[in-house]
């Protein structure tokens, strides 16, 4: 059997990202780019003023004051000469008369009548001005491929004259819930039935990280019905199935996969929960077979699942951040697996803090509610005292790096 760290490799090793497309701006919002963005533009187009306030030229204005000879608003023009001495009224953005070099700040500036102004301080000549290019020129480079796209870069390449990014799409990804004893919710669980939750469970992960759930049901462990529900998912960017992977005589998802190409890259890691978890690959298609216990499955969804599918959308970092934390309340002794504690982060005092979550038995949904963290207790550990500082895994923090 694996240990985490090997899984976790043989997983980097098998994926690379999807192939790039083409997409309006608006639509990559959370995708990575694929490629180098240029300005088609420069910015600013022309000088301007950075302040609502009268714009002169410097050398013109010894005695500190101006006689006022237009208006100017943003989005206009100005084409007459302004000579030494005088000042146009001039707004935020405005583009800066030739003559001009310096602009006054409206609160800097007293009327004195007959259209006469007075600086009430010398500003240094070039004040208040935006040079054209300043921000960036045309053909610079904007942002690198392997940057996540975030409202702020929408907002960058917009006044940039970009209206299309050639990004990694956000992977779709099948799920299929295995097990006779599941039935949809909405349905009555008689005769000992439980509700497929995890595909509730698993979608929902899926949306708060940007990807498509698209959901195929339950299968019935048979294998014909199995592998029919199987092909379906086929056309996906990943494949995520639940239930049916362990040792059970009716855990038929491995060797039911073999029948359609699948060929198994791990199967069961020294990890608790997840254990029986399946990882392989149909051609490109990366498959995840996931324990059926709802903890188990929520948890190998973050250890694993998630990290596979930032690689599909070319995140250069595609795992979640470790981070050192103090322990809120003891921790129990180790055992023979690598035991994935759930908790909260808190902040006590300015300082954070894990606190593990009560329950951790991986048939229950409960231990994962609100936690935004996994602690990783070491095989053997001896018991871990509160206030001792341990490295927790991050689950929900953006995990962005720069690149440019
Ligand atoms: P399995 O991995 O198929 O042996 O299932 C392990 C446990 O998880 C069993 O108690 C199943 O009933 C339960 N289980 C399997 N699939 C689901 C599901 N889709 N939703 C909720 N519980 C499930
Ligand atoms: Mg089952």
């Amino acid at each position: 059997m694996i240990d985490y760290q090997q899984a976790i490799k043989a997983i980097a090793d098998n994926i690379t990202p999807l192939s790039p497309v083409q997409v309006p701006l608006a639509e990559g919002l959370g995708c990575v780019l694929a490629a180098d963005v240029y300005s088609k533009l420069e910015l600013p187009p022309a000088d301007n003023s950075a302040m609502d306030g009268y714009a002169y030229a410097f050398s013109g204005s010894v005695d500190g004051s101006l006689t006022e000879v237009g208006f100017l608003p943003a989005g206009g023009s100005f084409s007459a000469t302004i000579e030494e001495g005088e000042a146009i009224r001039i707004m935020t953005g405005a583009p800066l008369p030739a003559d001009c070099d310096t602009v006054v700040p409206m609160e800097d500036t007293e009327h004195q009548g007959n259209n006469r102004i007075r600086l009430r301080k010398q500003l240094p000549c070039g004040t208040n001005v935006r040079y054209r290019g300043e921000e960036l020129k045309a053909g610079e480079k904007i942002l690198s491929q392997g940057q996540q796209l975030d409202p702020a870069a929408i907002g960058m390449l917009a006044s940039a004259g970009i209206a299309e990014v050639t990004i990694y799409p956000a992977p779709c990804v099948a799920i299929l819930s295995t097990g006779d004893e599941l039935v949809e919710l909405g349905e009555t669980p008689d005769n000992g039935k439980i509700i497929n939750s995890n595909a509730h469970l698993l979608a929902a992960c899926l949306r708060q990280d940007g990807f498509t759930p698209v959901l195929l049901g339950i299968a019935k462990d048979q294998p014909g019905e199995l592998e029919a529900c199987l092909r379906q998912g086929l056309d996906a960017d990943m494949l995520i199935t639940t239930g049916g992977v362990s040792v059970g005589d009716r855990d038929l998802v491995q060797q039911t996969l073999s029948n359609i190409g699948f060929k198994t890259i791990f199967w069961q890691v020294a990890t608790k929960p997840g254990k029986p978890t399946l990882f392989g690959m149909i051609g490109r298609q990366p498959v995840f077979g996931l324990p059926g216990n709802p903890g188990a499955s929520a948890a190998t969804y973050q250890l694993y699942a998630r990290p596979a599918l930032r690689m599909l959308s070319g995140h250069r970092q595609p795992f979640s951040s470790n981070l050192k934390v103090k322990l809120a309340t003891a921790i129990k002794a180790g055992g023979k697996r690598l035991h994935f504690l759930w908790g909260n982060l808190n902040i006590v005092a300015g300082e954070l803090q894990f606190l593990p979550s009560e329950r951790q038995g991986s048939g229950q949904n409960r231990s994962a509610i609100g936690a935004q963290a996994l602690f990783p207790l070491p095989i053997d550990s001896p018991p871990i005292a509160a206030g001792e500082m341990v490295e927790v895994i991050m689950l929900h923090l953006p995990l962005g790096q720069k690149t440019s």
